[in-house]
C-alpha cells in the first residue's frame, strides 16, 4: 500500500465562486468591445444601435472568420454605420508581453489585458494540427500539490473577451485567417487547460466556448475542444448541458484518501461524487471518452494496486488515461516516478482494457509543460522589485 502518512494537509477554502468579472472589456474611451459578446448581446446591442439583425451575422463574420481587428475594414457594412459602431466598440487582443518557442515547436505567449494582468497561452504542434492551451483565471484559487500554476493565488477570472482573445492571438500569429477547412488548420483544437479552474468561472468560459465553436466563426468542432476540470461537480453537469465539448478530469488518484492530500477540492466533491458526474456527462461515448489525468508522483499514487484500483474506480465509463510524468519545479517536494514504474502502471491499465498512453513532456525548454505556467513578468517584476530594494553593498 502507498505510503501517504508524510503528506501535509492543506487547509483551503474551495470557494463556490470567483469573483471579479469583466462583462464587456471596455476600452480606456469606455467602448465595449465587440469581442466576447454572445450573439445574443450582440444582437441587443445592434438593436440599441437601430440596426437590423443580419448585422450580427456580418460583424460576427469579420471578428471571428476574418479575424479583423478594425471596424473600419468592415467594407460590406455601410461607412455610417460603421462610424456609429466606433463610436461604442472597440476589438480587442490582449498585448503581447513576451513570446517564446520552443526547440519542440511548443510556442508561449505571455499575454497582457486592459488592467495589466497577464496569463500564459501555448501552443503545442502536433505533426500537420496542433492544440492552443488557453486560461481561464489569472492565478488560482486551487492549489493542487503538484501544479506550479497553483502556487500564484487568484487575482480574478478572465473574461470571455479575454479567453477568446488567447485564442485569436495565436491565431494572428501563425496567420490562419480567415478560418480554414477543418482539415487544413494549424490550429486545428483547444484544450482548456491553463491557468486556472475554468468551472469556477464558468459564464465566461461557456461564453468563450460558444464562440469558438459557432460554425460561422472560428468554427472549431465540440470533438476539438476540451475542458479540463479538477473536479466541480455541480458545474460538470451544467457543462454538459450547455456545451457538451470534451471533458477531461484531473484525477490524479483513485482514493479518496490520497486525492484529499494532492488535490484539496476532493474534500469538497470526493471521488464518489465526481466519478457519478462522469459516468453521466452526456457527451461521452466511445467515439467521445473521457480523459483522466494522472500525474505520476512517486511513492504517492504510482503502486501497482494504484493502478488497479483506478481501472475499478472507472470501469464502465468510455474513457482513457493520460498518464503525465510529473514536471519538477523550484519549491516542490515531490518526485516523479521513475520510468520503469510509469510503464508498468500504464502496462497494468492496458491489461485491464484501458489506453494509458505517457504524455510526452512538450515545452520543457520554455517552462511550458503542464502544471508550470506562472506569470514569469510576475517573477521578473518582483525580481527587479528586489534589486531596487536591495540595500547597497557595504
Ligand atoms: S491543476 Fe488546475 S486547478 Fe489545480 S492548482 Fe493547477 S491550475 Fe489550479
Amino acid at each position: 500500500m502507498t505510503d501517504t502518512s508524510f503528506m501535509k494537509t492543506p487547509q483551503v477554502e474551495i470557494p463556490v465562486s470567483a469573483a471579479g468579472n469583466i462583462p464587456n472589456n471596455p476600452d480606456h474611451q469606455g467602448r465595449e468591445d465587440l469581442i466576447g459578446l454572445s450573439r445574443e448581446q450582440l444582437a441587443e446591442r445592434f438593436a440599441l444601435l437601430g440596426e437590423k439583425p443580419f448585422r450580427v451575422n456580418q460583424v460576427w463574420s469579420w471578428l471571428y472568420n476574418r479575424g479583423i481587428r478594425d471596424i473600419d475594414g468592415m467594407t460590406n457594412i455601410s461607412r455610417e454605420t460603421r462610424t456609429k459602431m466606433q463610436d461604442v466598440f472597440h476589438i480587442s487582443r490582449p498585448s503581447i508581453t513576451s513570446q517564446q518557442d520552443s526547440e519542440d515547436g511548443t510556442r508561449k505567449w505571455l499575454l497582457k489585458f486592459g488592467d495589466r494582468n497577464e496569463a500564459e497561452t501555448v501552443y503545442i504542434p502536433d505533426r500537420d494540427r496542433g492544440s492552443v492551451c488557453i486560461s481561464t483565471q489569472v492565478g488560482c484559487t486551487l492549489t493542487c500539490r503538484f501544479c506550479h500554476t497553483g502556487t500564484q493565488k487568484l487575482v480574478r477570472n478572465l473574461g470571455a473577451a479575454e479567453i477568446v482573445g488567447q485564442f485569436l492571438t495565436a491565431r494572428d500569429s501563425y496567420g490562419e485567417w480567415p478560418t480554414p477547412n477543418e482539415t487544413g488548420r494549424l490550429l486545428s483544437n483547444v484544450v482548456v487547460m491553463g491557468m486556472g479552474e475554468p468551472l469556477f468561472n464558468y459564464d465566461n468560459t461557456v461564453t468563450a466556448l460558444k464562440i469558438l465553436t459557432d460554425p460561422d466563426g472560428i468554427a472549431l468542432s465540440k470533438r476539438r475542444v476540451t475542458l479540463s476540470t479538477s473536479g466541480v461537480v455541480p458545474r460538470m453537469y451544467d457543462l454538459g448541458r450547455d456545451v457538451g465539448v470534451n471533458l477531461a478530469v484531473s484525477l490524479h488518484a483513485a482514493r479518496d484518501d490520497i486525492r484529499d492530500q494532492i488535490m484539496p477540492i476532493n474534500k469538497k466533491w470526493p471521488l464518489k461524487d465526481l466519478i457519478k458526474a462522469c459516468r453521466e456527462y452526456p457527451a461521452v461515448s466511445n467515439a467521445r471518452r473521457i480523459t483522466f489525468e494522472y500525474v505520476m508522483l512517486k511513492g504517492i499514487n504510482d503502486s501497482d494496486a494504484d493502478a488497479r484500483e483506478l481501472a475499478r474506480l472507472v470501469r464502465g465509463i468510455p474513457c482513457k488515461f493520460n498518464l503525465i510524468p510529473f514536471n519538477k519545479w523550484p519549491g516542490s517536494d515531490l518526485e516523479c516516478s521513475s520510468w520503469d514504474r510509469i510503464e508498468r502502471f500504464a502496462d497494468i491499465l492496458c491489461d485491464l482494457g484501458y489506453s494509458a498512453p505517457v504524455r510526452r513532456p512538450r515545452g520543457r525548454d520554455i517552462l511550458a509543460a503542464c502544471g508550470q505556467l506562472k506569470s514569469e513578468s510576475q517573477r521578473e517584476r518582483l525580481k527587479r522589485h528586489q534589486t531596487t530594494e536591495a540595500p547597497p553593498a557595504a
